[in-house]
């Protein structure tokens, strides 16, 4: 059979999956038991090395879950606030406003702190919730919102919930591995990622660091099974890197792979470094191409930019995803409420050379759909 497609079909720019080296891919064409003590061994390096990632302290350990990295969020959300816990979701957008969905399915009891999609949660206003709401016990935030893009203050706001005492949950997901933070600096107690973000790893688990301590004493509160967070780290301390339930095998060796490349370009100082030069370069050519991002430069994070819909009669988004696409570049929908967006990752195996050539790839898809008709129409045959 003819493969569907060859060796780097196109790239997604994307907020994950994402595009991933070969080598990474290559790591998954060997076959491991869960039971074998070699994959154990694997499973608990890739463990202390996401630690290591996230702290030079020993007050953190993590743990691993199945499955897409809101399975780790609601794992988290589920499993450490206690049944008479009450949390605050600080939101401002779609990820934020995913916590809060977790919560109302579970009934956990909790408030929500929201805020514009284009700007950052006010570290005041968060101060005087939490001065005023005695009944608060968890903070949940997303550090980087892959809604839009945009950067949250988690040091300042991470201090504030930390003044006040309340245990810190950072949704880190696309941040982590891409954006250089000390999980400590910012007191979050649980700061989850998945493997299919930053770390370029391809999708089937996320993971959650969590501060030893105050993780230690939440035995028993889950609301699910298979979403517990405690058994789950119970079962990989006590049986050295065993997971609960079928692992995801072949992701975590992906995974271990992304790890060693991480380490090879440098570093995430290195790769924060690479992923800033393409979405810098990403929004001068859109720009120059008469494309405006929807935030502020100033709000800007190297993961994801969000642009606005030119308000121009040519402008089909469905058109011109496709026509990008067959010039080999896959770039995501929009998800902002108030405004017609779509997006453009700059995370994953890609450099500055793939950005000039999507520039290109951009505008001659802006001459094809403000030209001739009969060229837009010949996208539909393919
Ligand atoms: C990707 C992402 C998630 C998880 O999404 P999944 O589709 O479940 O992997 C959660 N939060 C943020 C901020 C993300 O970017």
């Amino acid at each position: 059979m003819e493969p569907i497609i060859e060796d780097r079909p196109y790239l997604l720019l994307t907020p994950g999956p994402l595009t991933t080296t070969r080598s990474v891919k290559e790591a998954m064409l060997v076959d491991l038991s869960t039971w074998d003590q070699d994959y154990n061994n694997i499973v608990q390096q890739v463990r202390s090395r996401i630690v290591q990632l996230a702290t030079s302290t020993n007050a953190y350990t993590s743990v691993l879950v199945q499955g897409s990295g809101t399975f780790a969020v609601e794992a988290t959300i589920g499993s450490v606030v206690p049944a008479e816990g009450r949390l605050l979701v600080v939101s401002n957008g779609a990820y934020g406003k995913r916590i809060s969905l977790i919560a109302a399915r579970l009934n956990i009891p909790f408030v929500e702190m929201i805020c514009s999609e284009t700007a950052c949660p006010d570290p005041q206003r968060l101060d005087q919730i939490l001065s005023m709401d005695s009944s608060i016990t968890h903070v949940a935030m997303v550090h980087c919102e892959t809604t839009t893009g945009i950067l949250n203050p988690i040091r300042e706001l991470g201090q504030i919930v930390k003044r006040y005492d309340r245990v810190l949950i950072l949704d880190a997901m696309s941040s982590f591995g891409g954006i250089p933070f000390m999980v400590d600096e910012i007191g979050a107690d649980y700061l989850i990622s998945s493997a299919n973000k930053c770390v370029q790893g391809v999708p089937g688990f996320g993971f959650v660091i969590c501060h030893r301590e105050t993780f230690e004493k939440t035995r028993g509160y889950a609301r699910s099974l298979s979403l517990d967070l405690y058994d789950q780290w119970q079962t990989m301390e006590a049986y050295n890197g065993k997971w609960r339930y079928t692992s995801p095998t072949h992701t975590l060796l992906a995974f271990h792979q992304a790890l060693e490349e991480l380490a090879d370009e440098g570093g995430i100082q290195a790769r924060y470094q690479r992923y800033s030069a393409c979405q810098k370069a990403l929004v001068q050519g859109m720009r120059s191409l008469g494309f405006a991002p929807l935030l502020d430069d100033d709000f800007h994070s190297p993961i994801i930019t969000a642009f606005f819909f030119p308000q121009e009669a040519w402008f089909d988004f469905s058109i011109f995803y496709q026509l990008l696409k067959q010039r080999l570049f896959v770039i995501y929908p929009g998800k902002v409420s108030d405004h017609d967006t779509f997006r453009i990752g700059t995370i994953g195996d890609l450099n500055l050379d793939d950005i000039d050539r999507l520039i290109g790839a951009v505008q001659e898809t802006v001459l094809v759909m403000k030209g001739d008709p009969q060229q837009n129409s010949a996208i539909f045959v393919i």
